[in-house]
């Protein structure tokens, strides 16, 4: 196949900043993608943590005025990854999460914030930056969403687009009177442009313009294709249907390899697995749980949030934790739930014990160290963690809900006898079938030869980037055949 360049646009990349998922897949898929003859350049605005990660800073563009102050595009390097930056101080340069503000809120001008990082894809997506000519703009969620729009309303020739949904119950909505300030033309505020519900909608944007549409499972796919999964947008995704596709994200399998982990108390295979024994113990030691090779130790590693279902695992926890069952979780989020797992930890002293943070080392040894790793999600685009659990022998139990249903085999019966099963899978997304699903982990449990078959099915899972990158590639080729 013909080599490709592509302009990533995201405003996140794993590790120079990350709130979520999207930020391991900006991260992890430009490698994955390299094998595939296609070239990635990341865009990222520049928020101090970006900023700070910069090597080799080249001006590439200045803008007198962007969307109210003076920026300039730069290139550069961070962590070995080529990039290209907005340095837009007046945008970007404060401090909190890149959405909100330190105290929770989202920023007020979010609309021009984001609208300037697709109005600068656009402009390299129309050749501004000489020796950079991409062939395909690949938006990921709204903050990206109006780069499409930009190109699609410029009057010069523009390369492929594609837009990728990472989580649809995010759709940057903003007031109409933005769409002169943005730079958008009148013609645009149409049910065909960017108009959503009598506002401008940037994922709608994206969703209406770009050549193509992905997400991040194949069921996924489907479900924000019906009324309770599109969150508004699915009557627009039917629409399109035929350029709707789902792709499974991967993990890094050299961030996330157990063989190799240095956040882990003890490496280990899937062929000596005994050791995970030892990062059982400091993961007990370090949440102050009881120091017990023998109980089932759950783990959680997750945004705190409504779509996560994590108070179903709160309702769950007396019956959960029977039989002196335990359980470590890692999550940072609404405060509610914050406050209602540190209060469990008090409730079941040695039983619960929860970090309230966010911390990557923790996370890696929870995945090492739990034997079955909890994802209850009400909706789930994807889900990196479960893939995280596979691959580190940590059992997971999820719900059969988008990517989490493609990548867990339930160990039913006859995916038991086969020898295939991955872990536990629950419909409907309930107390009832949570603990349905956990009371046959716990059966398991009991059989420990069983329970190592199925660890070591997951430990030999598919969970990188390969696939998925080899079905991008063929994508954009798809993309450009028709432009
Ligand atoms: P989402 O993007 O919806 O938050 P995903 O499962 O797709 O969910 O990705 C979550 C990513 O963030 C995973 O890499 C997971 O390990 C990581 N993560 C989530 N919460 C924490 C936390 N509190 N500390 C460290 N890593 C976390």
């Amino acid at each position: 196949m013909k080599s490709l360049s592509v302009l990533s646009v995201t405003s996140e990349l794993f590790p120079i900043i990350k709130t979520g998922g999207l930020a391991d897949v900006a991260g992890t898929l430009p490698f994955a993608l390299a094998r595939e003859g296609v070239k990635v350049v990341s865009l990222l605005p520049g928020y101090p943590a970006v900023m700070r990660a910069l090597k080799r800073i080249e001006t590439i563009r200045e803008y007198p005025d962007l969307f109210g102050g003076a920026a300039r595009l730069v290139s550069a390097t961070a962590h070995h990854v080529e990039l290209f930056v907005l340095d837009a101080p007046h945008l970007y340069d404060r401090p909190g999460s890149p959405y909100l503000t330190p105290d929770g809120r989202d920023w007020p001008d979010n609309a021009r914030r984001f609208a300037a990082l697709g109005r600068i894809a656009a402009d390299i997506g129309q050749g501004e930056v000489p020796g950079f000519i991409p062939d395909i703009v690949h938006a990921h969620d709204w903050q990206a969403g109006l780069a499409p729009a930009y190109l699609h309303y410029g009057d010069v020739p523009r390369p492929g687009t594609v837009m990728t949904i990472h989580n649809i119950a995010f759709q940057g909505v903003f007031p109409a009177d933005l769409l002169y300030e943005l730079g958008l033309p009148p013609g645009a505020f149409t049910m065909d442009g960017v108009e959503y519900y009598g506002q401008i909608g940037f994922l709608k944007a994206g969703l209406r313009l770009a050549d193509r549409i992905t997400t991040v499972s194949p069921t996924y796919a489907k479900e924000i294709q019906t009324p309770e999964g599109g969150m508004g947008l699915d009557g627009l995704l039917r629409s399109r249907s035929k350029d709707v596709f789902g792709i499974l994200n991967g993990i890094d399998e050299s961030v996330w390899d157990p063989s190799s982990d240095k956040a882990l108390a003890a490496t280990f295979t899937r062929d000596a697995l005994g050791q995970r024994s030892v990062n059982k113990a400091a993961l007990q030691t370090r949440l102050g749980l009881d120091e017990d090779p023998d109980t089932l130790l759950f783990g959680v590693v997750s945004r705190l949030s409504e779509q996560k279902g994590l108070d179903l695992v709160l309702a769950a926890l007396p019956s959960l934790l029977g039989g002196r069952a335990q359980l470590a979780l890692l999550g940072a989020g609404e405060r509610m739930l914050e406050e209602s797992f540190q209060a469990a930890s008090i409730v079941y002293p040695g039983q619960v014990g929860c970090v309230l943070g966010y911390d990557e080392e923790l996370a890696h040894l929870i995945q090492g160290g739990s034997d079955a790793l909890l994802v209850p999600s009400r909706f789930e685009p994807c889900g990196l963690t479960q893939l995280c659990a596979m691959r580190y022998g940590s059992v997971p139990i999820v719900s059969r809900v988008g990517g989490l249903a493609d990548t867990v085999i339930d160990a039913n019966e006859m995916a038991t006898a086969s020898g295939v099963a991955t872990g536990f899978q629950f419909s409907p997304v309930n107390l009832t079938g949570l603990l349905d699903a956990a009371n046959r982990a716990k059966m398991l449990w009991s059989d420990r030869e069983g329970w190592r078959q199925v660890q070591q099915n997951g430990m030999a899972a598919q969970v990188g980037w390969s696939g998925p990158a080899r079905r991008y590639a063929k994508l954009y080729h798809s993309c450009l055949d028709e432009t």
